[in-house]
């Protein structure tokens, strides 16, 4: 069954922005090493040739390259007749959080990518550091105010550009986004990138983004790799496991299922074909009103934070305001 697909609302009329394939394949994969490019680039192509078209990487990954040769790859075998098939998200990193920074930054993302255009550009966090400072762990004195509106007139200046047809952000709060309403020109900021399945449910942001017309995309829709948290709270789930027991699937179908019922898009991570193609057998059957039930009362813990991609001596400085947790 071919992944459905969502028209975003916030492109102005002269804009041929293409609808979002509600199930991505996400190529954030951690600690992306060189070792992990053919596998990383194989699954790519596996995951075209199954039917995905949604991609979702971030200038922080390192995958945006990979992403690139496996497009141009694609389009050489005819997997696909045209890029326009594809919907691709990149992501500015914090460090190119810096008004004049922004129209660079996707400049340099294009190129790895081998690119024109992006069909999202997102504000991965919203926090700035220095110029040329760069990954996690980071130090606090590399961490500067961030100056939010500045950084969104760069991202709109990509939407003019025609860089990029859609912009938005990823990681905000409610009141972050409130925020960036009051002021955002290209209208409304679209899409919102945030942790969200059974165990992290995100009630009051999803809540506000419907209000307000912001498409939510989801990102560990399965409880996230593991190499940032020993246990993964929903693969562990028992009341997730016994729903999918009791319809055939399994904890990760029952899983995305949710995610798509609540009318989010998500981007998923493997590089394993049976679970590429698993993961996109979640579109002809439903949870029933119990299911759902069962999954509202799951107790909820979230999992990245801010705090989680700094050093033990930059968090010990974070303030307790900056940690903001909405369920
Ligand atoms: P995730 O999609 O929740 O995946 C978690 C783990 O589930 C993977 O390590 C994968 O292991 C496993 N998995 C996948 N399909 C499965 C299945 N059918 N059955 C059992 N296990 C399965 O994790 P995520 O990486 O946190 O999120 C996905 C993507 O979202 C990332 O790759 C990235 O593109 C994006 N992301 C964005 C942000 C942001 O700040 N905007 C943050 C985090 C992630 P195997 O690989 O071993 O199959």
């Amino acid at each position: 069954m071919a992944i459905p697909e969502v028209v975003l609302s916030s492109t102005s009329p002269a804009t041929a922005a293409r609808a979002i394939p509600v199930l991505g394949m996400g190529t954030g994969l951690g600690h992306f090493t060189p070792e992990q490019r053919p596998a990383t680039k194989h699954a790519i192509l596996q995951a075209i040739e199954l039917g995905y078209r949604h991609f979702d990487t971030a200038a922080m990954y390192q995958s945006e390259d990979v992403l690139g040769e496996a497009i141009a790859e694609a389009l050489q075998a005819g997997l696909i007749h045209s890029r326009a098939e594809l919907f691709i998200t990149s992501k500015i990193w914090c460090a190119d959080a810096h008004r004049d920074l922004v129209v660079p930054a996707i400049r340099e993302s294009l190129r790895n990518l081998k690119l024109e255009y992006l069909d999202l550009y997102l504000i991965h966090w919203p926090m700035r550091l220095k110029a040329g400072e760069s990954y996690p762990p980071i130090e606090s004195h590399h961490i500067l105010p961030f100056d939010l509106k500045s950084v969104w007139e760069g991202m709109e200046e990509c939407h003019r550009l025609g860089l990029a047809k859609h912009i938005g952000v990823s990681n905000f709060t409610t009141w972050k986004l409130a925020e960036l309403l009051q002021y955002a020109k290209v209208p409304p900021a679209a899409v919102q990138v945030v942790e969200m399945n059974p165990t992290w449910q995100q009630k009051k942001l999803r809540e506000f983004c419907k209000e307000k017309g912001v498409h939510v995309i989801a990102y560990s829709a399965l409880g996230g790799q593991d190499i940032f948290m020993g246990k993964n709270l929903v693969m562990e789930s028992q009341v997730l496991k016994d729903i999918a027991k009791a319809k055939g699937k399994t904890v990760a179908q029952v899983s995305l299922r949710w995610v798509y019922e609540q009318g989010a898009s998500m981007v998923v991570k493997t590089l394993n074909k049976e679970r590429i193609e698993q993961n996109m057998k979640i579109f002809d059957w439903e949870l029933s009103e119990e299911d759902k039930h069962k999954i509202s009362q799951l107790p909820q813990c979230k999992r990245v934070t801010l705090r989680s991609m700094l050093s033990a001596e930059a968090a010990s400085k974070l303030p307790d305001e900056d940690e903001v947790v909405e369920e």
